[in-house]
């Protein structure tokens, strides 16, 4: 069965004492089976170096970039390469945020890039997408989810490397979380969509976690559905409940 990934990107939150208090009270005190459950933290590339030296002496926590460079090393003033993350044992990176598609106008062609350059690095990766407001009032939810995830695939050879996140953007930060059946739908039409597209064994096998307004009191509830494979998480990472996010992993059935 799927591991369940919980994934907690601080985005640009966060100074070093922030950073300080919130790793040795909260993340330096997560309570999970690493068998069972596998927990990565995106704090800015500023605070990765910061975060990875607070982090417990063997603390299973993994730690994420938010963000990755199209481009390979060379004149890309202000980019964080796949090599460079790679080299610096940074394991991770997020890519196709829905923050990132809206502020830095980031499209399917330039996420794929990422998702190819990344794996070439041997990074994984958290691949985002998900539909805003009006697609999905205007039931074009798994259109763009489709249009989203084929620009990933097209760019993927090794989906072991790789997690699907959903997240809806009018879920995202918003306080507004997809119910169980919205978020369980889509999920399971994505499974389908690898499924014809890609391979059963990809369909299988690759974790599809859920974006948007998790928190403590909701997080128990869509892990038990059958598609969810766990969470980004993205205000909540950065409050005390991210601790009982994380042991929502023990609700689910594996
Ligand atoms: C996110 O940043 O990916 C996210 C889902 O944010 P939030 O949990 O705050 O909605």
């Amino acid at each position: 069965m799927r591991r369940v990934f919980i994934g907690g990107n601080w985005k640009s939150n966060g100074d070093v004492n922030f950073i300080k208090n919130h790793t040795k009270n909260v993340i330096n005190n997560l309570n999970f089976d690493s068998q069972k459950c596998q927990v990565v933290i995106s704090p800015t590339n500023l605070h990765l170096e910061l975060t990875r030296s607070l982090l417990g002496k063997n603390s299973k926590v993994e730690i994420s970039s938010q963000n990755v460079s199209a481009f390979p090393d060379g004149a890309y003033t202000g980019e964080v390469s796949a090599k460079q993350l790679k080299d610096y044992s940074i394991e991770w990176t997020l890519i196709g945020h829905s923050e990132r598609r809206q502020y830095f106008l980031e499209t399917d062609d330039v996420v794929g890039k990422k998702t190819k350059i990344s794996l070439e690095n041997g990074l994984n990766v958290i691949a985002c997408i998900g539909e805003k407001l009006g697609e999905r009032e205007s039931k074009r939810t798994m259109e763009v989810c489709f249009t989203q995830l084929a620009a990933i695939a097209k760019n993927t050879n090794d989906w072991g490397k790789v997690v699907i996140a959903y997240e809806p953007v009018w879920a995202i930060g918003t306080g507004k979380t997809a119910s169980l059946a919205q978020a369980q739908e889509v999920h399971g039409e994505l499974r389908n969509w690898l499924d014809g597209k890609v391979s059963k064994e990809v369909a299988r096998s690759v974790r599809i976690i859920y974006g948007g307004s998790v928190t403590e009191s909701n997080a128990n509830d869509l892990i038990t559905q059958v598609d969810i494979d766990g969470f980004l998480v993205g205000g909540a990472s950065l409050k005390p409940g991210f601790k009982t996010i994380v042991e929502s992993y023990k609700n689910k059935m594996i």
